[in-house]
């Protein structure tokens, strides 16, 4: 296919910017998927002037009106679905069915805050002093930057930028550097859908050269952040000089499946497959330990290792694929650092994982699952607190519930956990005890439904509990009283 070439978009009009940057297919890097301006300040400067031109119209529209421009974009991403998975999948990597499922989630999530725009957004109450009343309003806070990253290039951004829109603000978008083929076909369907110029911005570019300048700019009143711990600390360190400027952030995850001591192995397997494999890993919820109880841990451990050695890596536009390479070649250097780490913390490798470089292997970022256990709980090792984003994952073995939870409980992170029961009683005192911002029983720890808060505790962020959530971050609630003597 020929390379796609992405513009900036600023108030309307695409925008080149001197320099490109190109985008790779991470599973055959010979193929160039599209090139993208390489902006700098300046370019975010503009972008943030132009969101802020068009703040002033923008607010003026009924939340109903505003919610029309986000149904049209809706319709679009439905009309074009399947060309989103597809670019989805050659320039992020994920097998097509999980492309298909990105694409699919940022249509729910357009579909469901259109319907939002239909929900009472401010509310009349009684007064405490009689021949007053008073009046609760939202208000949009102004210019939101959303900086969003690469392994759900469609459906973050929907999960960020609509909620914001549909407030009244208006958005600059930084998405990240390897996935800007897909931001670009996002920016195609809302100018097609007439969205009015100013009101969402793109801009192309690093985290340096864009990103950093938009959490500094004076005119951005808030910034939606999704990436990794240290960007989003960072971010959140800038951002607190300036006293009014709000930042939320979503951040990564050393998440833990719980398999208890009354589980149903065929469910366990396949949820623990499912959590650390799916995207290669490559998800912020993704399973990294696996805490089993030790009664059935023997099974667990012969049946998961048998299944993970089934699994298929390759180019994810092939059928039968079930793991895509990893998005940069910079990956493969921090899976082989988790996977020493472990070695050298003393586990036993069950599953060594290999670089792929062989045949339809030959020019992309693959590799192979890594599975390592340790025969004991050890605190303070790197492998099994750190986030590794890659296919890694430990087995630990505890004696029952309650150290599984103190296990799972031992790091700085608190995203997603999935625990293995048949028993009530046992997941209500899981459920009551993690640390964790997505909780599921008998399913994998992966998976987002887009009427449901998404977000984490501890070190995962300070959470956006999902559409709504976003809603309250970027608008102020303000009180209004009327005085009728
Ligand atoms: P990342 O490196 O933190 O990048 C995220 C975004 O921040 C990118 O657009 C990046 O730009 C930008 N950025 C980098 N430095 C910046 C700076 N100084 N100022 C402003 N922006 C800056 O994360 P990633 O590698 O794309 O994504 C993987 C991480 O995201 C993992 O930790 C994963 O767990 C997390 N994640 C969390 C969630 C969640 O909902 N909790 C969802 C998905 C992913 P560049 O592209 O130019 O670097």
């Amino acid at each position: 296919m020929q390379p796609i070439h992405a513009k900036n978009y600023i108030d309307g009009q695409w925008q080149e910017a001197g320099q490109v940057f190109e985008s790779l297919n991470p599973a055959n890097r010979r193929e160039t998927v599209g090139t993208a301006p390489l902006s700098q300040a300046a370019d975010a400067d503009q972008a943030v002037a132009s969101a802020k031109h068009a703040f002033e119209s923008w607010r003026e529209l009924s939340w109903v009106k505003r919610a029309e421009y986000i149904d049209a974009f809706a319709q679009l991403i439905r009309r074009d679905i399947e060309e989103i998975a597809a670019l989805v999948t050659r320039e992020c990597g994920k097998p097509l069915n999980e492309g298909r499922a990105d694409a699919v989630e940022a249509l729910h999530m357009a579909q469901y805050v259109a319907g939002l725009g239909r929900m009472p957004n401010g509310y009349t109450v009684s007064s405490e002093i009689s021949a007053k009343d008073a009046f609760i309003l939202r208000k949009p806070k102004g210019v939101i930057a959303c900086i969003t990253p690469w392994n759900f290039p469609s459906a973050i951004p929907t999960w960020v930028i609509l909620p914001s829109i549909l407030a009244g603000n208006t958005v600059v978008f930084k998405p990240a550097e390897q996935t800007p083929i897909v931001a670009h076909k996002l920016m195609e369907l809302f100018h097609e859908a007439g969205l009015p110029a100013g009101v969402v911005n793109l801009v192309h570019g690093t985290g340096e050269d864009v990103g950093d300048p938009l959490v500094k700019h004076k005119d951005v009143a808030g910034i939606l952040f999704t990436g990794s711990r240290a960007v989003g600390k960072y971010i959140q360190q800038v951002a607190a000089g300036d006293a009014y400027k709000f930042v939320a952030t979503e951040m990564g995850g050393k998440n833990g499946t719980i398999v208890l001591e009354d589980a149903d192995l065929d469910i366990a397997v396949n949820a623990c497959v499912l959590g650390a494999f799916k995207t290669s890993g490559q998800r912020c919820v993704s399973t990294s330990r696996i805490i089993v109880d030790r009664k059935l841990e023997p099974e667990f451990t012969r049946r998961y290792v048998e299944n993970v050695k089934r699994i298929k890596v390759g180019n994810g536009m092939q059928d039968d694929i079930f793991m895509g390479p990893l998005i940069e070649e910079g990956g493969i250097e921090k899976w082989k650092l988790h996977n020493a780490k472990a070695r050298e913390e003393g586990a036993e490798v069950l599953v060594d994982g290999q670089v792929l470089t062989e045949g339809e292997h030959a020019c992309g970022n693959f590799v192979s699952p890594f599975v390592y256990r340790f025969d004991g709980y050890k605190r303070n090792t790197f492998c099994l607190r750190e986030e590794a984003f890659s296919p890694h994952v430990a087995i630990i073995p505890v004696s029952g519930m309650e150290e599984a939870v103190d296990v799972y409980n031992d790091t700085d992170y608190g995203l997603s956990m999935a625990v293995i029961t048949e028993d009530y009683r046992k997941w209500r005192w899981v459920r009551d005890h993690a640390d964790y911002g997505l909780g599921y029983v008998n399913l994998p720890s992966i998976g987002a439904e887009v009427h449901l808060p998404f977000g984490g505790v501890k070190a995962s962020g300070n959470g956006h509990p999902g559409a709504e959530g976003i809603l309250e971050s970027v608008t102020h609630r303000v009180a209004f009283t009327v005085n009728h003597a």
